[in-house]
């Protein structure tokens, strides 16, 4: 395989596809590991494993494989999470927590965090198996096609889902395919899968309506702009917080008559948080969500939350909240309809 000429294998990124799981398919196509393609790629000095690559992947690194599988620029950008910047996330950072993203934390090459999901069904499905973009964001629960929930870890042996891990240390023609478990072989096709449920029709189609959504090869901002996805944060963020101990949950659980599962409170944001919770969470966030003007003065009133909680921390938030979360500034004076 000669370097600086299109390989003899070059396939495209698919639909919705993850940058890492295009490189780990470049590799397989053309029967050479992936350690080897990314030394005459990029060097020891620059393996793109030190870092989450699709979060945070410099333009030399994609223009390298484009160059060699005669991908266009675009089409190879569109495959790491940044598109995901000014709907999900305002900036580009290079370091810390982006909202939204599940962290992988890298160090070398071994992944600690259970950041990367997948669903059986659609690899099972696909001729081609890969992972997609949409299984690296806290939204994505549950598939929207298949309406099962997601997989956050290995069925089997519960360790974090690192595909690119599959042909290290092994001999070349004994690499673990892309849908196997790197540490015990397991096959994530054949996982058991669990029904997404949703505790009322309202809130089942608004999950339903943003997924998809984000899921667009071209974001609009249209209903679910970068606003509602920061408010829906606030409201996860709040019913994860010790302050509110539990309070909005209960509130939200009881008046959709669920039981209310255990969550560890405390300081971890919805992004470290196991598939389960984050589903949890956000079922009742959607449920203030898809009425926010009512409800927002129902959970107020019933004393669910605090005027200064909802506010705590948010940084830049859309002017529709402000004012609804204005007019609970004063308890005496009760709710204002300014
Ligand atoms: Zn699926
Ligand atoms: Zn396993």
């Amino acid at each position: 395989m000669a370097y600086g000429r299109l390989w003899p294998a070059h396939p495209k990124p698919l639909p919705d596809e993850l940058l890492s799981s295009w490189i780990v398919r470049v590799a397989q196509a053309n029967g050479i590991k992936l350690q080897t393609l990314c030394w005459m790629l990029f060097g020891n000095e620059r393996s793109p494993w030190n870092r989450d690559v699709d979060r945070s992947a410099p333009k030399w690194l994609i223009k390298t494989i484009c160059e060699h599988t005669g991908t266009r620029y675009w089409d190879a950008y569109h495959t790491t999470l940044t598109t995901y910047r000014t709907i999900l996330y305002p900036n580009r950072r290079r370091s810390g927590q982006l909202r939204w993203i599940l962290p992988i934390r890298t160090f070398a090459m071994t992944r600690k965090g259970y950041g990367q999901q997948f669903c059986p069904k659609c690899l099972a499905e696909d001729q081609i198996p890969y992972f997609r973009k949409a299984w690296r964001v806290a939204l994505f629960t549950f598939c929207p096609k298949h309406q099962v929930m997601l997989h956050d870890a290995c069925p089997l042996c519960d360790v974090p889902v690192a595909f690119h891990r599959s042909d290290f240390g092994v001999e070349q023609g004994n690499m673990r395919p892309i849908f196997c478990c790197y540490a015990c072989g397991f096959d994530f096709r054949a996982a058991t899968t669990t029904a997404a449920t949703f505790p009322s029709k309202e809130i089942g189609e608004l999950f339903c309506e943003v997924l998809p959504f984000l899921q667009a090869p071209i974001v609009r901002m249209e209903r679910f702009d970068q606003g509602f996805f920061v408010v829906l944060h606030q409201f996860c963020r709040i019913m994860g917080s010790h302050q509110n101990a539990g309070n909005l949950r209960r509130f939200v659980a009881n008046r959709l008559g669920i039981d209310l599962t255990e969550i560890e409170l405390g300081r971890t944001s919805i992004e470290h948080r196991r598939v389960a919770e984050r589903h949890d969470l956000l079922l009742c966030a959607l449920w203030l969500m898809a009425s926010p003007t009512e409800r927002i003065r129902e959970v107020w009133e019933a004393k669910a939350v605090r005027y200064n909680l909802m506010l705590k921390d948010i940084g830049e938030s859309p002017k529709w909240y402000l004012q609804l979360v204005g007019k609970c500034s004063n308890w005496r004076l009760g709710y204002r309809a300014i």
